[in-house]
C-alpha cells in the first residue's frame, strides 16, 4: 500500500499529461471561420442563444464554410470561450471524426448554430434558447443530420458567461450527475493524497495541475480569455466553480418527484403480484413437440432487477430452450417498460450507438450475393443499423419495423426511410413481396411465435430475396459455465433460444437456402464482462430505479455507487479477458451469436 501512495504523485503527473493533450486533441482539430472578407448570406437558419451576438459578417463566413463542406448543422465556439466551459466543451464528444461518425453523439457549445432549412423543418426550434437547450440543440441537430454537422471556431462570436445552475444542467443534460462529477472527484482525491504522501512530489503534481491549461490550449483554436487567470488560480478557482456546479445541483435536483410518481404506479402494479404475468406451462416443445422437457436455467431479471422468476426448459427432443411457462402480454409490456424508452431510453441510446463495427459487418453479410434495392430491418429497434448500413450501401432504401416507438423516432431522424410500427406477422400482408433483404438481428429470441415471424419473412421478401438473421447461440459454452449469469439467455425478454441446426430446418421447410453463416465471427465477446456487471448490479440494487419497493435514498445511492465503483478494476479484467478470449472464439464455431443469411426460392 506505502508502494503504491509513494507512486500515486507520479501516476497523478502522468495521468494530468496525457488526458491534457487527450483534451488538446479533441479542440486542436477545430476549423478557424475567416471573416475578413464577408460574402452574401441568408440560405441558413441561425439559432442564438439568448444574449449571444453574431455579427453578419461571421454569419456570411459560416455559411461560406458550411456551403463548401456540405454541411447542414454548423455548431458555432467563440474564439475566447472560457477554460471552464472550453474543458467542458472537449469533454462533451466533439473530435475529429465526429462528423463522419454517424452514431457519434456531443454536446454544443451553446452559443450559435447555423442549420440548414431541410434540417430545421424537422425540429422545433425555439426562439431564444438559453445556452444549456442550444448546447442540447446540438445532440439532437447531429441525429438529423447525422453526416453534414460539425463544429468550427467564430472569431466573431463572443463568449457568454455560464451560471453555475446553467453548468448543472447541462452536465445532467450531457452526462448525467455522476459521469460528470466523478473524473474531478478523483482527479482531488489523488491530489490531495499525494500532497500527503510525499509533500515535494505532490506539490508538483499540483503545479501540473493549475499548468493543465496551457498544455490543452497553447495554439489552440480555442483561446479562452481568461487562460492566464485560470492557471494563476486554478488551485483556487476550480475546485470552487465545481462546489458552485454542486450546489446547483442539489438545488436543482428534480429527478426525485419524476421517480416517485413511477414508483407509485409500479407499487400498485406490484401488489397484484406477478403470478398474473404468466400463461399456463405448456407441456411440450413448441419447436418440435416433444414432451422431454427439462428446466434448463432458472433466473431472475438481472438486468432490470424487477421482481419475478423465471424459467428456460430445453426440450431434449431437439435442443431448442425456450421460456416456459412463458410471459403473457401483460406480462411483457410490464417487463419491457423502462427498458428500451422511458427510464432506459437514454441507456439504450448509449448500447445501440455503441457497435459500429458489427453494424458494417452485418451490412456486408449479403456483398457477395447481391447489391439490394430495398431492405427491411425487423425489430429495427432506434433505427442505428439502418443508419450505419448506408455507409455500405448508399443507395439503399432502408425501412424499420418494430413494437416500439423508437422507430418512428428513427424515421422522423431520417435514419430508416420509413418506420412500421406494430407486430411483423400482421404487418407483413401489407408489404408483401416488397424487400430485396430482410434482418433480423437479435429479435427472433424475443419473439412469441417466431415460425409465424419466417412465414412473414418469406411472405414480405421478394423472389430470391435474402433473409439475415442474427440470434444468441444457445449452445454457447459461456451458457452453461455462467448459468444465470449469461446475459444471452436474457430473462424475462428472451423467450426462445434457437439451435442453429434447429433455425437452418425451419427456413428451409420455408423454401430457403442458407448461403452463408458466421458462427464464431458473430461473437459479441462479452460474457464475463458482463456477467460480473450482471452479478454487480443484482448486488447493488440502483435505488433509482422506481419499481424499487423503498425511495432513493442519499445511504442507498452512495451504497449503489460504491458497489460499481469497487467493481470496476474487476470488470476491467473481465473485459480484458474477453477481448482475448474472442481472438480464439472469433476463428470458431462456438461464439455467444450466430448469424445465417437464407435465400429465398426464386
Ligand atoms: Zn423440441
Amino acid at each position: 500500500m506505502s508502494s503504491m501512495l509513494g507512486w500515486l504523485p507520479v501516476i497523478t503527473m502522468i495521468a494530468l499529461v496525457l488526458n491534457g493533450f487527450r483534451l488538446r486533441g479533441q479542440l486542436g482539430w477545430l476549423p478557424v471561420l475567416d471573416d475578413e472578407e464577408p460574402g452574401p448570406h441568408g440560405r441558413f437558419q441561425f439559432v442564438l442563444a439568448k444574449g449571444a451576438e453574431l455579427p453578419e459578417r461571421t454569419m456570411a463566413a459560416a455559411e461560406d464554410w458550411a456551403r463548401r463542406q456540405g454541411l447542414a448543422v454548423l455548431d458555432l465556439i467563440p474564439r475566447g470561450l472560457g477554460v471552464t466551459r472550453a474543458l467542458d466543451l472537449a469533454r462533451a464528444g466533439l473530435g475529429k471524426d465526429f462528423l463522419a461518425n454517424r452514431l457519434a453523439s456531443a454536446g454544443g457549445a451553446g452559443h450559435a448554430l447555423l442549420v440548414a432549412p431541410r434540417v430545421a423543418e424537422r425540429e422545433e426550434l425555439i426562439a431564444d434558447p438559453d445556452t444549456v437547450t442550444t448546447a442540447g440543440l446540438t445532440t439532437r441537430l447531429k441525429r438529423l443530420a447525422c453526416t453534414a454537422t460539425d463544429f468550427a471556431v467564430a472569431p466573431g462570436l463572443g463568449a457568454l458567461t455560464e451560471s453555475p445552475a446553467q453548468r448543472a444542467g447541462r452536465l445532467r443534460a450531457e452526462r448525467g450527475l455522476f459521469r460528470a462529477v466523478l473524473p474531478p472527484l478523483v482527479c482531488y482525491a489523488a491530489l490531495l493524497t499525494s500532497v500527503v504522501a510525499q509533500p515535494i512530489l505532490g506539490l508538483g503534481a499540483l503545479a501540473l495541475f493549475s499548468l493543465q491549461p496551457y498544455l490543452v490550449f497553447a495554439s489552440s483554436p480555442v483561446r479562452p480569455a481568461d487562460l492566464h487567470r485560470q492557471v494563476a488560480l486554478r488551485l483556487v478557482l476550480d475546485p470552487a466553480n465545481w462546489a458552485r456546479t454542486l450546489a446547483a445541483l442539489w438545488r436543482t435536483r428534480t429527478r426525485g418527484d419524476r421517480v416517485a410518481e413511477l414508483r407509485a404506479a409500479y407499487a400498485a402494479e406490484l401488489a397484484q403480484g406477478t403470478d398474473r404475468f404468466f400463461e399456463s406451462r405448456r407441456p411440450d416443445c413448441p419447436w418440435c413437440g416433444s414432451a422431454a422437457l427439462s428446466p434448463h436455467v432458472r433466473c431472475a431479471d438481472l438486468v432490470l432487477n424487477k421482481p419475478g422468476r423465471f424459467t428456460l426448459e430445453r426440450c431434449a427432443g431437439c435442443g431448442h430452450v425456450f421460456q416456459n411457462p412463458r410471459l403473457n402480454l401483460a406480462g411483457l409490456d410490464f417487463y419491457y417498460r423502462d427498458c428500451y424508452d422511458g427510464e432506459g431510453a437514454r441507456t439504450a441510446e448509449t448500447a445501440f450507438s455503441a457497435g459500429p463495427a458489427v453494424y458494417r459487418r452485418r451490412a456486408e453479410m449479403v456483398a457477395p450475393f447481391t447489391t439490394p434495392k430495398t431492405w427491411l430491418d425487423v425489430g429495427g429497434g432506434h433505427g442505428h443499423f439502418a443508419n450505419l448500413a448506408r455507409e455500405v450501401w448508399p443507395e439503399t432504401a432502408f425501412d424499420g419495423l418494430d413494437l416500439g416507438a423508437g422507430i418512428e423516432e428513427a424515421a422522423r431522424r431520417g435514419w430508416v426511410d420509413r418506420g412500421y410500427r406494430g407486430q411483423f406477422p400482421e404487418l407483413a400482408a401489407e408489404l408483401a413481396g416488397r424487400y430485396d433483404v430482410l434482418s433480423m438481428f437479435h429479435y427472433l429470441e424475443h419473439t412469441r411465435e417466431p415460425f409465424e415471424e419466417l412465414d412473414a419473412a418469406a411472405k414480405v421478401l421478394s423472389a430470391g430475396g435474402f433473409l439475415l438473421i442474427e440470434v444468441p447461440n444457445p449452445a454457447s459454452g459461456y451458457g452453461r459455465l455462467l448459468r444465470t449469469y449469461w446475459m444471452p439467455w436474457f430473462p424475462p425478454q428472451h423467450q426462445h433460444m434457437i439451435p442453429r441446426d434447429n433455425l437452418v430446418r425451419a427456413l428451409t421447410e420455408r423454401g430457403f437456402a442458407v448461403v452463408a453463416q458466421d458462427r464464431g465471427r458473430a461473437d459479441q465477446s462479452m460474457d464475463l464482462t458482463m456477467a460480473l456487471a450482471l452479478g454487480l448490479n443484482r448486488l447493488a440494487r440502483n435505488p433509482n430505479q422506481p419499481w424499487r419497493p423503498v425511495p432513493a435514498t442519499w445511504w442507498r445511492r452512495a451504497r449503489y455507487r460504491t458497489i460499481m465503483l469497487a467493481g470496476a478494476p474487476l470488470l476491467v479484467l473481465s473485459w480484458l479477458t474477453d477481448k482475448l478470449a474472442h481472438q480464439v472464439i472469433k476463428r470458431g464455431n462456438g461464439g455467444n451469436a450466430y448469424r445465417v443469411l437464407a435465400q429465398r426460392a426464386g
